[in-house]
C-alpha cells in the first residue's frame, strides 16, 4: 500500500542519450514539464496522452529507472528521489513482456522471488495467490513460446504482482492485444485492482482503456499536466481546448465562432456560413457583442431539431453505422459533426435545422485554448 507524490517533477534526456536514440527533439526542451500530481492510497490511476507527452517517462522515473533532472517524488512520506528501483517495492509491467524463453511461466513468476532469496514454499503460496487472479494457472508449467499475447500479457502482469508490491506500474499492458482481448484484460485488471487493493497507474494513450480503469485521469501534452480528474470529470468539464478534443469519441466538434448580440440574446455566429444558433441562455453573463470564442460540442449534443430556431445548413455528409447516424454540416472552414440515434436519413444537399444542447456546451478563449466557463 502506499501514497506517491510528485512535487514540480522535470525530466530532460541529455544529449548522449538522444543521438543514441536518433531523436529529434529541440535542445532544451522537457520530456516531462514541472508535473505535479497525487495518487491516493490504493487508487487506479490513468496517465493518458497521446505519444511522446511524456507519460512513460513519468512511470519510468517512479520506478527509479531514469534519472529525474528537478523535483522531488515521494512514497507516502518517504522521499525516494535516490532510492535504488529495487527499493522503492514498486511492481512493474511494460508493454514489452520480456519473459524468460527458456523458463516455465512458473519459474518466471518466481525469478524475482528467488532473487530475494524468499523459501520455495513462500514462492509457492504467492504463486498460488496471484495466478488465478489474472488466470494463469493453467498455464504455469507451459514455456513462453507457447503462450498467446494476450496470455504472455497476463503473465506479465502477473510477474509484477506476485512481489506484493506497494504500488503498481503498468505501460500500455494491452497495447499488443486486439480489441476482444484488450476488453477481456481490461475487465480482468480493474477486477485484479480490487482485490490487490494495490495502488496502480497505469499509462495509456487509449481513453477508452484509462475511463474504464482508472478513478482518476492524469491527462499530459508536451510533457505537462492538463487536467487531473475522474472520468466524468474530465468529460464533462475539460479545462481546455485540448482535453476537450482528446477526450470522447467521436472528438468533441471545436468550431470558432463571432457572438452577435440580439433583440433576443446571443447568437453564435460563424465566418463564412450563414448558420446562427442561439446562445443557450445561461452563458448570457458570460459573453458580449462581437466576442470570439472557441464554440465546443460533443457531435451527439448537437441537435437536429424542426423547431427552426436556426438558420438552415446544408447536410455535406450522412453516415449511417446502424446504431448510430452520423451527419456532417460545413461551417465555414469547419465540418460540424453530429451524431444521432434517432432513424433519420439525409442525402447531401439536404437542409436541416440544428440546436445545441445547452447543458452540454462548452466556450473556450481561442487565444489561450483555456474554458470561458466557470
Ligand atoms: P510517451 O510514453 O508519452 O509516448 P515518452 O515518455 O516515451 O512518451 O517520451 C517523451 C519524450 O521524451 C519524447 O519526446 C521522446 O522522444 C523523448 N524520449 C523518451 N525516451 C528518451 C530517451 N531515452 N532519450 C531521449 N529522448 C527520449
Ligand atoms: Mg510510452
Amino acid at each position: 500500500m502506499a501514497q506517491i507524490t510528485l512535487k514540480n517533477v522535470y525530466k530532460r534526456y541529455d544529449n548522449t542519450e538522444k543521438k543514441l536514440f536518433g531523436r529529434k527533439k529541440a535542445e532544451n526542451a522537457f520530456a516531462v514539464n514541472n508535473l505535479s500530481f497525487t495518487c491516493k492510497d490504493r487508487s487506479f490511476i490513468g496517465i493518458l496522452g497521446p505519444s511522446g507527452c511524456g507519460k512513460s517517462t513519468t512511470l519510468r522515473m517512479i520506478a527509479g529507472l531514469e534519472k529525474i533532472t528537478a523535483g522531488d517524488m515521494f512514497i507516502d512520506e518517504v522521499r525516494i528521489n535516490d532510492l535504488l528501483p529495487k527499493d522503492r517495492n514498486i511492481g512493474l509491467a511494460f508493454e514489452d513482456y520480456a519473459l524468460y524463453p527458456p523458463l516455465t511461466i512458473y519459474d518466471n513468476l518466481a525469478f524475482n522471488l528467488k532473487a530475494k532469496n524468499m523459501p520455495p514454499p513462500e514462492i509457492k503460496k504467492a504463486i498460488d495467490k496471484v495466478a488465478p487472479l489474472l488466470k494463469v494457472d493453467e498455464l504455469l508449467p507451459m514455456k513462453p513460446s507457447a503462450l498467446s499475447g494476450g496470455q504472455k500479457q497476463r503473465v506479465n502482469i502477473a510477474r509484477a504482482i506476485v512481489r506484493q508490491p506497494g504500488l503498481l506500474l503498468l505501460d500500455e499492458p494491452l497495447s499488443h492485444l486486439d480489441g476482444k482481448m484488450r476488453q477481456t484484460l481490461r475487465q480482468e485488471i480493474k477486477r485484479m485492482h480490487r482485490e490487490i487493493e494495490c495502488t496502480t497507474i497505469i499509462v495509456t494513450h487509449d481513453q477508452i482503456e484509462a475511463m474504464s480503469l482508472a478513478d482518476v485521469i492524469i491527462i499530459m501534452k508536451d510533457g505537462e499536466l492538463q487536467q487531473m480528474g475522474s472520468p466524468l470529470e474530465v468529460y464533462d468539464k475539460p479545462v481546455n481546448e485540448f482535453v476537450a478534443g482528446f477526450i470522447g469519441e467521436p472528438p468533441m466538434n471545436l468550431i470558432p465562432s463571432v457572438i452577435a448580440k440580439t433583440e433576443n440574446g446571443f447568437l453564435f455566429t460563424f465566418k463564412g456560413s450563414d448558420l446562427q444558433v442561439q446562445v443557450p441562455e445561461r452563458y448570457n453573463e458570460l459573453v458580449s457583442d462581437a466576442m470570439t470564442v472557441t464554440l465546443g460540442v460533443r457531435p451527439m449534443d448537437v441537435l437536429i431539431t424542426d423547431k427552426h430556431t436556426s438558420t438552415p445548413a446544408q447536410v455535406a455528409v450522412y453516415e449511417n453505422f446502424g446504431d448510430e447516424r452520423r451527419v456532417g454540416v460545413r461551417v465555414g472552414g469547419d465540418l460540424l459533426n453530429i451524431t444521432t440515434t434517432e432513424d433519420v436519413f439525409y442525402t447531401k444537399g439536404d437542409t436541416i435545422h440544428l440546436d445545441f444542447n445547452s447543458e452540454k456546451t462548452h466556450l473556450f478563449d481561442p487565444k489561450t485554448g483555456l474554458t470561458i466557463l466557470k
